[in-house]
């Protein structure tokens, strides 16, 4: 699929819920209880992922909400391992479930993992998250790389004056272990307003010269990478805001309540579930080709953008 710029498309986002472990506060902000009546059964996510597999996308990540909340992850993981043209299956999670599934997930036929961590400090972890465990998500990690999840990517939302002098407690997580941390830029999404704490991603990188830059694992990647000389993992820095990467985006997003936003940075929605009634798969592939050929050139993060759903409800 390519859409009017000339960009290519083969990269899915799949969020399976919009319910969450957690509740952290720039990416939840003014959300209640998550209705699960809303989501998509698992056959209808594989529907979407075969009709997807058909156009051109090759890969698929899980997200949400919480993916692990989904009691048919495995069902899904596999059913999606089954479709023809995918290559590559990924997840992102708050790793609070993920003690003793990494082996589950990668029988299933789970290819990678990103694991969503903002602290490495219990107490700190707790109160940023709404009363996670940091104990969980840290098992979790240790299981899911000795499960053969290599390299594990986690991912750090810094947030000046909250969690920001733990960044080089994380750059040092890279030195043993082949885990990449990559540090994420707030994005202006939902009712979560932290514009003020961003922390962009050339600030660190200034303060920390002995980063030496590490060549890019394919062409037009969000995350530029670097490497601490010796260390074993990378750094890297995603800089949607600061840095835009508009030009080489290849994905768009299904939300789980089944609608696809072919932009994170736009509120433009296209609803599949119509399309989804005709048992045939034509009406469905119509409206995924749509909102494809609608997609903005570039996100709105740096003017009067104002996301109508919060990243835990489009699928991070
Ligand atoms: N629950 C899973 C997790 O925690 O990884 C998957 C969903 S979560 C929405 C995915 C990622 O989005 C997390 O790494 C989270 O930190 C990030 N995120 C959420 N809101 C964000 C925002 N406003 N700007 C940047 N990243 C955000």
């Amino acid at each position: 699929m390519n859409d009017h710029f000339g960009r290519t498309i083969e990269y899915l986002r799949l969020s399976l819920t919009e319910r969450c472990t957690l509740k952290c506060a720039y990416c939840r902000a003014g959300e209640g209880l998550c209705p699960k009546k809303s989501e998509l059964p698992a056959e209808a996510f594989l529907r979407i992922v075969r009709v997807m597999a058909s156009l051109g996308v090759k890969k698929v990540r899980l997200t949400g909400g919480e993916p692990m909340l989904r009691r048919d992850l495995l069902e899904i993981v596999s059913g999606i391992r089954a479709v023809e043209g995918i290559k590559e299956i990924d997840m992102t999670t708050n790793g609070q479930h993920l003690p003793g599934q990494s082996r589950l997930l990668r029988e299933a036929g789970l290819d990678r993992l990103n694991v969503s961590l903002d602290s490495l400090r219990a107490e700190r972890f707790t109160a940023m998250t709404g009363g996670g465990s940091l104990e969980k998500t840290l098992t979790g990690i240790e299981e899911a790389l000795e499960a053969g999840f290599r390299p594990l990517k986690i991912n750090v939302v810094l947030l000046r004056g909250e969690n920001d002098d733990e960044t080089d407690d994380f750059i040092a997580l890279t030195k043993d272990k082949p885990v990449w941390v990559r540090f994420i830029e707030w994005m202006p999404l939902g009712e979560s307003d932290c514009a003020d704490k961003r922390v962009p991603g050339g600030e660190l990188r200034a303060a920390r010269p002995y980063l030496e830059p590490a060549p890019p694992v394919y062409k037009g990647q969000p995350s530029r990478d670097y490497q601490v000389p010796g260390y074993m993992g990378r750094v890297g820095f995603i800089d949607p805001v600061s840095h835009r990467f508009c030009q080489y985006c290849n994905r768009v997003r299904v939300t789980s309540d089944g609608m696809l936003r072919p932009c994170l940075g736009s509120n433009l929605e296209i609803p599949l579930r119509e399309a989804m009634n005709d048992p045939d798969d034509a009406a469905l592939r119509e409206a995924i080709l749509r909102a494809v050929r609608q997609k903005p050139e570039a996100h709105g993060f740096d003017g009067a953008f104002c996301a109508n759903r919060n990243m835990s409800r489009i699928g991070g």
